[in-house]
């Protein structure tokens, strides 16, 4: 059986509070559109208290774009996952490649701060994918294997059970590139291979959405793959239209 398709736009450091209170709202009004679908936003944590008030009620979810792995303490421009759950979020993205790349965040801290959003009540959205010399090189594997270890034994494979996997390939993020619908494909059944070998229900269940310049043209045809459950949208979620326009593409037509 198909799992249910998930849709989370990640709007990265870009906005004000009345870009935000407009996008949100827009997608709000056309949400009742896609009943048979998951959507969530995530806008940076100086928004999420406004986008969270227009969201309020509807079936549009909040989401965070990173947490701490602290709990709580002297970590100064952190924020704790019990934050983040009071002020409405339901989902955290942890691993982007950015905060791996640009912020030095590990296998183990990725794991630590999913931890954290699962113990606070949210869906961790935990981001893998290789770098274009890593598939050059023919290790994409290796590299996503590597990164998904934390979570193949306990405590992370408790993480695991309730999280979503997105796949990202980083040379794919922000470039127009996009990774072909075989491609993510190929990726996201070694993905879930690769989880099976240690929990079958898991794999079974778990939704792993693509990310990598996912638009309204390129999305029906990645939506087509059986094992792609959605997308981690980056430059498309800041346009209503076309992140409308990807979620409508997970409807069976
Ligand atoms: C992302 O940052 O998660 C992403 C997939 O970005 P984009 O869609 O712009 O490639």
């Amino acid at each position: 059986m198909r799992r249910r398709m998930l849709v989370v736009g990640n709007w990265k450091m870009h906005g004000s509070i009345a870009f935000a209170v407009d996008l949100a709202k827009t997608v709000v009004d056309a949400s009742c559109n896609f009943a048979s679908m998951d959507i969530a936003i995530c806008p940076p944590h100086v928004l999420l208290g406004v986008v969270g008030t227009q969201l309020g009620g509807s079936e549009v979810a909040l989401g965070a774009q990173t947490v701490s792995e602290f709990a709580e303490g002297a970590y100064t421009g952190e924020t704790a996952a019990s934050m983040l759950a009071e002020l409405g979020c339901k989902f955290v993205i942890v691993g982007h490649s950015e905060r791996r790349h640009l912020f030095g965040e590990t296998n183990d801290i990725v794991a630590a701060k999913a931890a954290m959003a699962l113990a606070a009540g949210m869906t961790p959205i935990i981001c893998v994918g290789e770098r274009l010399e890593d598939r050059k090189n023919g290790t994409t594997r290796t590299v996503i294997g590597e990164q998904l270890r934390p979570f193949m034994e306990p405590p992370g494979i408790d993480t695991l059970r309730q999280a979503v996997i997105a796949y990202e390939p980083v040379w794919a993020i922000g470039t127009g590139e996009t990774a072909t619908p075989k491609e993510a494909q190929d990726v996201h059944n070694f993905i879930r291979s690769s989880i099976a070998v240690v929990d079958k229900s898991i794999s079974d269940t778990i939704r792993i959405l693509y990310g990598g310049s996912v638009k309204p043209d390129n999305a029906p045809d990645l939506f087509r793959m059986t094992d792609i459950d959605g997308s981690l949208v980056g430059g498309a979620s800041l346009k209503a239209d076309d992140f409308l326009l990807i979620c409508g593409s997970t409807q069976p037509n």
